[in-house]
């Protein structure tokens, strides 16, 4: 084996006079602590916030030149001296955020809150790359019959509305208005539908409408007349049980704070950096409205996917809508950005 590898690099974020710099490279390959292991990487998801790294708009980092990628699965290649569990050969998945497993939150299990809660490829160097290093803790073994490319995108694109619909209390016989139905609101609607849920996809776009209802919504609402609130309240006789929100913007927070019935439930994922701007506080009291964040997921709920996964219960084969090389990364994200092509989740393989 040679010592260098391909990585995905960010030499320089957006600014207003220029786009960013994204280059392949060939640098040195990790050599793993004694208490780390090596992993070859064999699938790696592109995420929208390996686009908000390249923008610049993340709240910490990047180091440039900086490694994108938080989303993988491979094969163990080495480990370091003190590893005792885990051997060279082994599949894993790799947790998408590395928190410290020792904080208050962490030993209660809310791992995603660690306020040390590092994620590679957004704050250090991530694994769009030949290798990655990674600590024990955050690996999850693949079971047999799961793909790289399945696996890779589990840990967030899979798990990050998982938790979220936890978050939401959402379950049997529940109603729940799903608003912006790009990767994570999709298979929002495959995990709601699975826990029993009647689903609601709401978007602008009509392609992704067509989907939902392929992926087994009950009923797709067209958002582009600004109005999506009256019709799921029309719809429900009232307001959904809860509505999530995965655009990260004020006004279809708004719009999904308006589509709950009172008592309901607003569950934000998508991030931004805009104020929160809706219902007149005292609609909010005197109808006991919630709203509540969801950030990232757990270990716990990384697991619970997989025994999903291993079970055939879920089905994650529509998932992957490309699999491209490193040097077409650039353009994948372009293609985030403008919605063409429609992508769930675009998974770089053949990455040594
Ligand atoms: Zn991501
Ligand atoms: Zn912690």
């Amino acid at each position: 084996m040679s010592d260098s590898m391909a990585a995905l690099r960010l030499h320089q974020v957006r600014t207003d006079d220029a786009p960013e710099v994204l280059q392949v490279d060939e640098v040195a390959r990790p050599d793993p602590a004694p208490h780390q292991v090596l992993v070859e990487i064999r699938a790696c998801g592109v995420c929208a916030s390996d686009l908000h790294v390249a923008q610049g708009v993340t709240p910490h980092g990047p180091v440039l030149p900086q490694t994108l990628g938080h989303e993988a699965a491979g094969v163990i290649a080495t480990v370091g001296d003190e590893v005792i569990d885990w051997q060279p050969g082994d599949r894993v998945a790799i947790l998408m955020a590395r928190p410290c497993h020792v904080c208050a939150v962490c030993t209660v299990g809310r791992h995603n809150l660690c306020p040390s809660l590092s994620v590679p490829g957004i704050d250090a160097d991530g694994t769009m790359a030949g290798f990655a290093l990674a600590e024990p803790a955050a690996l999850v073994p693949i079971p047999p019959d799961v793909s790289f490319e399945q696996a890779a995108i589990t840990t967030d694109a899979v798990a990050t509305p998982y938790h979220a619909l936890k978050r939401a209390g959402v379950g049997e016989g529940v109603t729940v208005a799903i608003h912006g139905l790009g990767g994570l609101g999709m298979h929002a609607i495959l995990l709601a539908k699975l826990a029993g849920a009647t689903v609601i996809g709401v978007d602008i776009d009509p392609v992704n409408l067509d989907r939902a209802l392929d992926w087994g919504a009950d009923e797709a609402v067209d958002a582009s007349d600004g109005q999506p609130a009256r019709r799921i309240r029309e719809l429900t006789g009232g307001g959904a049980d809860r509505a999530l929100e995965f655009v990260g913007s004020a006004r279809t927070v708004d719009q999904a704070v308006k589509s709950v019935a009172p008592g309901g439930r607003t569950t934000i994922v998508g991030l931004t950096n805009e104020q929160l701007a809706t219902v007149p506080i005292a609609r909010f009291v005197s109808q006991e409205t919630e709203l509540v964040g969801s950030f990232g997921s757990t270990p716990q709920d990384l697991g619970e996917l997989f025994d999903l996964l291993e079970e055939q219960r879920l089905d994650l084969t529509r998932s992957v809508t490309a699999t491209i090389r490193l040097e077409e990364v650039p353009e994948a994200l372009h293609a985030l950005e403008t919605r063409e092509g429609h992508p769930i989740r675009t998974v770089v393989t053949g990455l040594v």
